[in-house]
């Protein structure tokens, strides 16, 4: 009989010639456990979904409770759901003013699409500009904003008029004109190697959106749910994007995102013509519904407070000769090692270790440490030398 893992690499499409292609069987909090008793860290969170840890009860609970009430009922749009409704109104309370409509879609790639959809049909404009090294999704409009042609040119043609301006650079900015629909940025770039923005380059970012009549957009699908330390990045940087982007750890491991914008700006994709952006699923009922229970439980206590004072404990106790530098903010760092080569044996190693991490697209000396917010100062302190234990070994 075939495997599960012979049957994985037959059937299950793949990503990459080479999968981790570990075997889990069950999840909880931190920890991911394998078929045979393994038992690894989750240093990843599923890319910054599992922020609230695995199987969360209190997410479990919401998710069970709504699929015996109802799940899908209509395509998007027509019918009142509760969880949907409940959500927008808890969510908005939570954001500046003009972010008070919230459309719910699928996924990050959706959310950020609609967004762009909605920042045209809104401007009448159709310029559309990314930083270099952002990731923001892997449809064939938004894969033309990946400055990294290795992993777009196979895909040609993607959508046009796209400009690319550098992260952190204020000249750039200059190519912000009143011909652009939209500024699309991620207020910490993560795919970059969770490189936080320097010298208020978010403040004059929004300043010359404002003069142009450009509509700035804050991918927070990564950064949001808490991961820097606030409910949104954008907060620290004392900014209000025109329209806000989230997915991820919004479904606390189910899938759900969307975009959020003025009801003004919304009202583009309803009129003229009608039916702006269709999706089937988008805001899915049991979605939603494990999307508020992870919105209440963020926002209970100083649960986000704890987040930069877990972080700065980690990064203090990994210092290790191996260890070249670690940058980030809150619970989402990269960690520097001397080059790719040890960053790949990092991985894999680690994985020997019982933790799990990841590289990133666009730099390959550092991994990743992001784990689910709820790890605690003993995880921590498990975590920190299990790292230190790998950085020996590599
Ligand atoms: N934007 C950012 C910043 C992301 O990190 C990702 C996914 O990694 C996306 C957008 C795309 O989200 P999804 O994979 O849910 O389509």
């Amino acid at each position: 009989m075939l495997s599960q893992k012979q049957l994985f690499l037959q059937h299950v499409g793949q990503t990459s010639p080479t999968p981790l292609a570990i075997e889990i069987e069950k999840a909880e909090g931190i920890y991911l456990f394998g078929k045979n008793g393994e038992k690894y860290i989750d240093m990843v969170s599923g890319v910054s979904v599992s922020n609230l840890g695995h199987r969360n009860p209190k997410i479990v609970e919401a998710v069970k409770k709504q699929a015996e009430t109802y799940m899908h009922l209509m395509v998007y749009g027509e019918f009142i759901q509760s969880p949907q409704v409940e959500y927008a109104k808890l969510l908005s309370r939570q954001l500046p003013d003009n972010l008070e409509s919230v459309y719910f879609v699928n996924s990050g790639s959706e959310a950020n699409e609609g967004a762009i959809k909605l920042a045209k049909r809104y401007t009448g404009r159709y310029e559309v500009i990314a930083c270099r090294n952002a990731y923001h999704g892997s449809t064939q409009s938004l894969m033309a904003l990946m400055s990294d042609k290795k992993f777009s040119q196979a895909f040609r043609p993607l959508m046009p008029a796209v400009k690319h301006i550098e992260f952190n650079n204020e000249a750039d900015l200059e190519q912000i004109s009143n011909k652009t629909a939209c500024v699309i940025v991620e207020p910490v770039q993560g795919e970059a190697g969770i490189l936080p923005p320097e010298d208020n380059y978010l403040q004059k970012l929004r300043e010359r959106c404002t003069q142009t009549g450009t509509m700035l957009i804050l991918d927070e699908i990564q950064t949001g749910f808490g991961r820097t330390g606030k409910l949104f990045a954008f907060e620290k940087y004392g900014i209000t994007p025109d329209i806000l982007t989230i997915a991820k750890a919004m479904g606390g491991g189910m899938p759900i995102g969307a975009f959020v914008s003025s009801k003004e700006i919304m009202s583009s994709l309803t009129f003229n013509p009608a039916l702006g952006h269709i999706t089937t699923f988008g805001g899915h009922p049991v979605s939603a519904a494990a999307a508020l229970a992870s919105l209440k439980i963020l926002l209970e206590d100083n649960f986000i407070d704890e987040v930069n004072k877990k972080g700065e404990f980690i990064i203090d106790k990994i210092s290790h000769p191996e260890i070249k530098s670690c940058r980030g903010e809150g619970l989402y760092y990269s960690v520097e090692l001397q080059n790719a080569d040890k960053a790949d044996k990092f991985i894999n190693q680690g994985v020997k270790n019982g933790i799990i991490s990841d590289r990133f697209l666009y730099n390959d000396t550092r991994f990743r440490i992001s784990p689910p917010l709820t790890i605690n100062y003993k995880e921590l302190e498990e975590l920190a030398d299990a790292i230190l234990k790998t950085c020996n070994e590599i």
